[in-house]
């Protein structure tokens, strides 16, 4: 018996795909320890492993509302979060390492955390990437504007401080590159297939493309309508009411039926009566929907994507961000959706009959689907993961 520690951070999208690779490895027999946050708690459990909640340690926790907008796109910023993550989990998760002897460390790729521990104590380490695996030749689609990267040159000494001070701890980190990609020579599974990655041809056979780990749905959606029409923001920035206001406007007392997923953050009173084809809640069972489903309007994470194409769903592409930007690109270059170019009700309108009105799409998202389900999946996941404990697969 293997004993595996995973780290995360607290999002949906990078936990969720790594759930069924948890119980697969708690099906074979294996123990998971999973540090997390509370509102994870339950899910993680029920997938078998021991849950360690880090919600104490969480250096995004306390941030004002002004400073939330800034994760992700102020890099100086970013990493000072993930460094002060790091260093006020140091203590704890390092003496509860050395105490448990883990034959292996199996991090999301942005918990800086777990990778960090790993090399600080030599234990054998695995990225769990949810995104496209990132080199030189598959960033090419995710174009980052001249603004942002003067911005990132410019605060490059205040990085390096940060970096300072992970080194003082003792944490063998030369860069900010150590931080933010693997090199070719570390184990990492990546939630895609070889044709849904970009340039998958790049990367070094220690890259597991093992498809996306899509959960079961848990509900089922009755579809009532000839076409099925379904909106997400994703869990993260989904505070878009014009958006949904437009979507409402564009398909509202149409054939279409129409189910939106606007997040706990948006004031559902703002949409009035709703049209009789339209349902509006905070959270769906995504998996069931897309098993309906005939489009996707989607800001393009990863994970609704990789659920979307997984059940033949074409899309209609939002991205909000420079990673959703890639993902929406490579969707785009394969022909399974087509970009929401405006945010009013005729471009909605518009895009959502060229996509189902057009099978090409749902042929294409087909194929895509066809390639994810010839990936080993969270089986190959926990194979990875149990060879670099050095037990191999034969369990
Ligand atoms: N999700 C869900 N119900 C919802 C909205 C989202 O179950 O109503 C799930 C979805 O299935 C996916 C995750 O939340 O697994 C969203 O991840 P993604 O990477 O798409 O976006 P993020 O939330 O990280 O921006």
């Amino acid at each position: 018996m293997s004993k595996i520690v995973f780290f995360c951070i607290p999002a949906y999208g990078h936990t969720n795909p790594t759930l069924g690779v948890v119980r697969e490895l708690v099906r074979r027999g294996h123990e998971v320890r999973y540090y997390s946050y509370q509102p994870f708690r339950e899910q993680i459990e029920a997938a078998g492993a021991e849950f360690v909640p880090c919600d104490a340690y969480d250096a995004e926790r306390s941030l004002s509302p002004r400073d939330v907008v800034r994760v992700g796109k102020d890099m100086a910023f970013s990493t000072r979060l993930l460094v002060d993550t790091t260093l006020a989990l140091d203590d704890m998760v390092c003496s509860e390492m050395e105490r448990l002897k883990p034959d292996c460390i199996v991090a999301d790729s942005m918990a800086v955390w777990g990778k960090a521990v790993a090399w600080k104590l030599g234990i054998p380490f695995v990225s769990s990437t949810t995104t496209f695996a990132f080199n030189r030749q598959s960033a090419q689609i995710m174009k980052h504007g001249l603004g942002e990267m003067m911005g990132m040159i410019l605060s490059m000494p205040k990085i390096n401080r940060d970096i300072k001070r992970l080194q003082d701890h003792g944490y063998p980190v030369k860069s900010i590159l150590d931080i933010l990609q693997n090199d070719e020579h570390t184990d990492t599974i990546v939630y895609t297939s070889p044709q849904f990655q970009p340039c998958s041809e790049t990367f070094s056979d220690k890259y597991a493309f093992v498809g996306p780990s899509v959960r079961p749905a848990s509900t089922s959606v009755e579809k009532n309508g000839d076409k099925l029409v379904y909106l997400s923001m994703g869990t993260v920035n989904n505070d878009m009411l014009k958006l949904y206001k437009n979507c409402i406007l564009a398909l509202g007392g149409t054939d279409y039926q129409v189910i939106m997923s606007v997040g706990e953050l948006t004031d559902r009173e703002a949409f009035g009566s709703l049209p009789a084809n339209v349902s509006v809640f905070a959270h769906v069972d995504q998996i069931a929907v897309l098993e309906q489903a005939d489009v996707f309007i989607s800001h393009c994470g990863m994970n609704s994507v990789n659920e979307s194409l997984y059940y033949g769903v074409p899309l209609i592409m939002y991205p909000q961000t420079a990673e959703q930007g890639g993902v929406a690109a490579r969707v785009w270059q394969l022909g399974a959706g087509e970009y929401l170019r405006k945010n009013s009700a005729p471009a909605i309108r518009q895009a959502v009959e060229q996509v189902t009105g057009n099978a090409v799409y749902r042929q294409k998202a087909a194929d895509i689907a066809a390639g994810f389900k010839n990936c080993g999946g969270a089986s190959a996941a926990a194979e990875k993961i149990l060879r670099v404990c050095g037990r191999g697969c034969l369990h």
